[in-house]
């Protein structure tokens, strides 16, 4: 695990700062109170240190002289101070720190350890940089890269298009307006138009004093503006509010998508991807079958142990899943029911796999609470192409009523 070297001398936030260090992530906390031992513990162990959050004035270093010595180092470094003119604060930002935080209450703290977290996350999110002077590029790209991220550039519209194209993984796009090829208002178009369901943040930037260009940016599809020259500190918060936000979809269009319980797919997704592959089944006459899963008697789990021990169930049985079915669309799809589509495969190779996944169910041993549970699931699968796929599903739903009569913990297929 990469460290981070914490360098305080007052004995009380030296306190809450170990207390609170167990916000951080991916990172270890090492301790130090003075200049002299973090200068030792950096001379051990030099490469082993990811970031430093560090106390501005100390004992034997009372006049930033520590950040100097960070700094040197190349260490990405959060400043805690009691206190600080706006002077301090903007050459520090000016001499390179990732942020400076003031010594407010447990609250800035934190503010402090989720600021290094951010620092691990950056580096691997991808920025891609589209700027046509080549001056305002690199300053833009170290201030990027003093925060971690790793940082692509293209020296206009055309070729940012292009690297979008090739990288999927880039969240952030950071364009200037005026560029020759390609400006900025028509790569944000033409993201926005040929990339609709990509999900990135553009930023756009320009140093014209004509007031639309803002209003432009944002009516073509960029999320943010900022005009040039701007400051460092109002770069790097608009940097980090474009991706907080981006992530924050990511993750509601997540939770739109799993199950709460199991975080398998859900139904939404079934239907949504199942629809796709019904569809270019459909189209290029190929096969494709459908399955409703069902567990055996599961009422029986929620009434003798406990709703726990059903939800227990419920996630074993979906693990199960996840592991045999992963190549197929598989989701939870109601209470104790599940859903695979199974593209490709003919009604006798759909109905191997499946009854092999029975089979699985049934030979895998499971305990709640140290009582063994056994169970078992029955199986309705069709690969008669019907009009919808819900037609498909409805009468997959058939066959598993068959399998429930037949006495569960079976297949019934066409
Ligand atoms: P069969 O073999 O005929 O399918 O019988 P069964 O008991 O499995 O089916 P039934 O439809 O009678 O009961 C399903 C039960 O699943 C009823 C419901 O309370 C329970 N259930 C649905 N969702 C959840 C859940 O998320 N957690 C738990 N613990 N129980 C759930
Ligand atoms: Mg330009
Ligand atoms: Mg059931
Ligand atoms: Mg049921």
């Amino acid at each position: 695990m990469q460290k981070v070297l914490i360098v305080e001398d007052s004995p009380t936030v030296l306190k809450i700062l170990r207390h609170l260090s167990s916000r951080l992530k991916h990172l270890e906390p090492i301790f130090a109170s003075s200049l002299e031992q973090a200068k030792q513990l950096y001379a051990e162990q030099p490469t082993r240190f990811f970031a430093a959050l560090a106390d501005f004035n100390l004992p034997d270093a009372p006049n930033g002289e520590l950040i100097d010595f960070l700094l040197e180092q190349k260490l990405p470094t959060v400043v805690l101070s009691g206190s600080f003119n706006e002077q301090t604060q903007s050459l520090l930002i000016i001499k390179g720190v990732v942020d400076y935080v003031l010594k407010e209450g447990r609250y800035s703290y934190e503010l402090a350890f989720d600021t290094l977290n951010q620092l691990y996350i950056n580096q691997n999110t991808k920025v891609l940089v589209a700027e046509d002077s080549d001056l305002a590029r690199k300053h833009i790209c170290s201030l990027l890269q003093r925060h971690l991220f790793k940082v692509i550039e293209a020296i206009d519209g055309v070729e940012a298009f292009e690297l979008l194209q090739q990288d999927p993984d880039i969240k952030l796009l950071i364009s200037d307006y005026q560029m020759p090829n390609m400006d900025g208002y028509q790569l944000v178009q033409k993201v926005r138009h040929e990339m609709g369901q990509r999900r990135i943040s553009i930023l756009g930037l320009s140093s014209a004093d004509n007031a639309t260009v803002s209003s432009k940016f944002i009516k073509n599809g960029a999320n943010d503006y900022l005009h040039k020259p701007f400051s460092i500190e109002e770069f790097q918060c608009r940097v980090n509010h474009s991706l907080h936000t981006l992530a924050l979809v990511e993750k509601l269009e997540k939770a739109a998508y799993q199950d709460y319980l199991t975080a398998i797919p859900n139904r939404r997704y079934f239907v949504e991807h199942g629809r796709k592959q019904h569809q270019s089944a459909q189209d290029k006459n190929s096969q494709f079958a459908v399955a409703v899963l069902d567990i055996d008697h599961f009422k029986k789990f929620n009434d003798k142990y406990g709703h726990e021990a059903g939800d227990a169930v419920l996630i074993h049985f979906s693990s199960l899943l996840k592991a045999g079915l992963s190549n197929f669309l598989f989701a939870r799809t109601g209470g104790e029911e599940f859903s695979v589509a199974c593209a490709g495969l003919s009604n006798e190779q759909a109905y191997q796999l499946l009854d092999a996944f029975r089979a699985q169910v049934a030979a895998t041993e499971f305990s709640y609470n140290d009582t063994p549970l056994s169970i078992s699931v029955s199986i309705g699968v069709t690969n008669q192409l019907q009009e919808h796929l819900e037609s498909q599903l409805n009468h997959a739903d058939e066959l598993l009523y068959n399998a429930k009569s037949a006495g569960r913990n079976i297949v019934v297929g066409d």
